[in-house]
Parts: C-alpha cells; sequence; structure tokens
C-alpha cells in the first residue's frame, strides 16, 4: 500500500529498500553484486535528500517518520531515447504489416499528412504526462527532422521543454536518414540549424537497408565535424535491421577514431551486432569501447520489429549484445523508444515497464552487473545531468516508492499504485485520457 508522506519540511522515511549501487548512504556495506538492496532511512528536509542512513537508525533526528515496511525507492527514471514526435498516431496510421518497413513508409505518409504544431504538441504533451506520471524526470527525444518538419517539430519541442522545466529535463536530437548529408546538402544545412538554434543533439539513421559505400564514410565525417565545429553530441539509430549487410555501427567507431571525437556519441538499436559471427563482433565491440561510444537497446521496439514475417513465429529477439558490451566496458542502457505508433505499438513511457521487459528479454536478472543503473544513473550521466539518476545527500528528493520489498515482488506487478515524489512532495497527476486524442484521429 502507498505510503502516507508527512506534511512537513522534514521528515524520515524509514525501513525503505534502496539500490547499493545507486546509493551514497552512512553504514552501507562497501562490497555487493548486481542490484542488490539494503534496508535505510532517508530524511527529506526542505526538499532535499538531507541522509540516508543503513537500519536499524541508531538515534533519529527528531522529525516526524514514517515506516515504509521495506518499500522499494528508486530515484526517478531516465528515458534516453524516445519518440515523443511520433507518439500515439496508432489510431490514425495503423502499420498493417507489423514490420520496419511499414512503420517507416506509414510514419512518413502521416507525418506529411497530419503533423502540425498544434498536432505535434498535443502527442508529445499528452506522452509527456503519461513519463511524469510514471516517475520519469528525464526524457530524450528524437525529432523527424527532414524538410518542413524541422521548422515545425523543433520549435514545438523547445515550447515544451521550457513548461516541463522543473518536472522532466528534456532533450532532443535530430533524425533524418545519414543519406540526406550527400543527396540534400541544403536540407542537411537546415537541420543543422534547428539543431544549433535550439540546442539540440546531432544524429541520423545509419543504415535503413541501402549498400554501404564510401559516401557513408564522408557523410560521418561531416556529422562530426558539424558537432566539432557547434559543440553538438551525436546520437545515431543504427543497424536497426537483421541484414547481414548492416554494418554501420563499426562505420560510427571508425569515423569517431579517426577524428578524434571528443563530444558524447551515443548508438542505439545495434541490433545487427548480435548476428554477427563472433570474431567481427569481438572487434567491433572493441573499438565502441576504445572510442567511447555509448549503446541504448531498445528491447521492446526491438523485439516487436525484428525478425517479423508474417506466419512465421520470430527465432530471435532482435536486441543487441548487452551483456558483452557492458562487460567490454562500454556504457550500456536501455530506453523506452517509440510508444504507441507504427514503429511500436504498445508502451507508456514507464520506466518499470522499460526495466522489466529488459530483464525478461535481456536476461538482466541472474546478473551480478548492476542493470538498474541502465534506466537511472547511466543515461543520467550521459545526458549530462549529474543529479540524477541516484541517491545522495544534497540531492532533490525526487523519488518513487513501490509496494516492493524486492525485485521479484517489484518486478512481478505493474506498480500502478507507485508513489512518485518530487523535491519530497507527491505529484498531482494522473494518466491523461486516451479519448483525448479522438479530436487528432484523421
Ligand atoms: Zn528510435
Amino acid at each position: 500500500m502507498p505510503v502516507s508522506i508527512p506534511k512537513t519540511s522534514r521528515y524520515w522515511l524509514r525501513q525503505v529498500s534502496v539500490p547499493l549501487a545507486l546509493t551514497a548512504g552512512e553504514g552501507f556495506p562497501q562490497a555487493f553484486a548486481g542490484d542488490a538492496l539494503v534496508r535505510a532511512a532517508i530524511l527529506v528536509a526542505d526538499g532535499k535528500i538531507a541522509r540516508i542512513v543503513a537500519e536499524p537508525l541508531a538515534s533519529a533526528e527528531e522529525a516526524p517518520s514514517v515506516d515504509c515496511g521495506g518499500q522499494l525507492v528508486l530515484p526517478r527514471f531516465v528515458d534516453v531515447h524516445t519518440h515523443l514526435d511520433k507518439g500515439h498516431i496508432l489510431g490514425r496510421a495503423a502499420n498493417t504489416s507489423g514490420t520496419f518497413y511499414g512503420a517507416l513508409t506509414t510514419v512518413a505518409a502521416d507525418r506529411e499528412a497530419n503533423w502540425t504544431a498544434a498536432d505535434v504538441r498535443a502527442r508529445m504533451d499528452f506522452a509527456l504526462r503519461c513519463a511524469f506520471h510514471h516517475g520519469s524526470g528525464a526524457v530524450r527525444t528524437h525529432l523527424d527532422s527532414l524538410g518542413k518538419q524541422a521548422g515545425i517539430s523543433w520549435p514545438v519541442f523547445d515550447e515544451l521543454r521550457a513548461e516541463w522545466k522543473g518536472r522532466i529535463a528534456l532533450q532532443a536530437s535530430a533524425l533524418f536518414p545519414l543519406s540526406t548529408a550527400w543527396e540534400d546538402p541544403e536540407d542537411f544545412r537546415n537541420i543543422l540549424k534547428h539543431v544549433v538554434k535550439y540546442a539540440g543533439i546531432l544524429g541520423a539513421v545509419t543504415y535503413r537497408g541501402e549498400p554501404l559505400t564510401g559516401q557513408v564514410d564522408a557523410a560521418l565525417d561531416m556529422f562530426i565535424d558539424a558537432a566539432q565545429a557547434n559543440g553538438l553530441e551525436l546520437d545515431f539509430h543504427v543497424d536497426e535491421s537483421d541484414s547481414p549487410d548492416a554494418r554501420s555501427l563499426e562505420k560510427i567507431a571508425d569515423a569517431v577514431l579517426r577524428k578524434k571525437f571528443s563530444g558524447r556519441v551515443l548508438v542505439g538499436h545495434c541490433c545487427s551486432l548480435a548476428l554477427m559471427d563472433d570474431g567481427d563482433r569481438a572487434r567491433v565491440i572493441e573499438k565502441l569501447a576504445a572510442a567511447k561510444i555509448a549503446v541504448v537497446s531498445l528491447p521492446m521496439c526491438n523485439m516487436y520489429l525484428q525478425d517479423r514475417v508474417s506466419g512465421r513465429t520470430p527465432r530471435w529477439r532482435g536486441v543487441a549484445p548487452l551483456h558483452e558490451l557492458d562487460a567490454a566496458g562500454v556504457f550500456t542502457m536501455v530506453a523506452s523508444d517509440n510508444t504507441r505508433d507504427p514503429f511500436y505499438a504498445y508502451g507508456d513511457l514507464d520506466g518499470v515497464e522499460v526495466f522489466r521487459e529488459a530483464t525478461r528479454i535481456l536476461h538482466f536478472d541472474h546478473s551480478e552487473r548492476p542493470w538498474l543503473e541502465s534506466v537511472t544513473r547511466r543515461p543520467a550521466a550521459h545526458m549530462g545531468l549529474a543529479d540524477a539518476g541516484r541517491l545522495a545527500p544534497g540531492l532533490s528528493a525526487d523519488l518513487i516508492l513501490f509496494s516492493a520489498r524486492t525485485l521479484n515482488e517489484w518486478l512481478c506487478r505493474p506498480q500502478t499504485d507507485r508513489l512518485v515524489l518530487l523535491a519530497g512532495e507527491a505529484i498531482q497527476s494522473s494518466l491523461p485520457d486516451y479519448a483525448e486524442l479522438d479530436r487528432l484521429s484523421a
């Protein structure tokens, strides 16, 4: 059952369970493995975490306290890869085949016909209210930026970033085919202009089924030069495919090493890396580690799209080899990706669902690694949000309390009764009604 938070500026949350890997606490064991939890007491004062102390608490400072009965407490989630601009179009843009190429063509047609500023804004705001309600504190979205769409979506994003400041930290990355760099240099320059103007991130889809030629290397050099010149980060959609020809990941690593680019680089999907032979995969992973390129896997969307053939049962899960990447020292994360659109028919920007599905699809369980970091501390660090994704004295008391005492209890139920605290106070929110979206249906 949700606990009742004292209506005072200073209070103790007693008997909570917190992950050792995410928490800086007094009297905590130094040695631990994986996502081990410890019983602790958290002192909240003036909206911040004042102390975190191992239970049993020897001497509580005089302050009201609430016994949480072992409830799991996490920092708010950090969702490093989403598509707010595509979200919730499924009702009017059905992907009848459920395939990647079905999704590409369906989204392109819907974008052309329907993505006005009002339409994009309404769907993005709807999605953000879902994310906020579920306990997300930071979200990075990709924005389709080809042609006229850059001038529509980036200003809307900029407004929403300001409106949501203090509740959700928002970042955006441009999304368009890498081939735009040589097929339509003028559009590339227009997209870059918007990214710079709105302090965004430069990104692209590096493989969509076309053969990889020298033009790819030249285009990657252009991206890195542009990022270098404008102080931008890079964020690519990479090899979201089971094709043996999808090998752009290695080209990105080669380009980063060749150009000695020192800014942050994130690559998403990387599905085909799992299907390479062992030697090739090891070589590419080694280059990613050397280039300090971070990897985000999107397990729900990848399992939905990859290996989908009508009338045939899928043979693989479609996900990047995250354990191997992690073991090689590559910074690994998982995130939502699409929600209720032709690329993924489900989802609600819920970090619990992302981690629960990642656990099942990627085998985060029975592991010695702290995988909870993949939806909290690591994406926060990658996004430059040093104060997010962890629990420590001095940080804002942005917490989620769950009716679960162990990770097993946590992962077995949907956690719809979770309590989200922002600066020590329970947020007042409810999930938006789907009926709100009816007026947007074509
Ligand atoms: Zn994506």
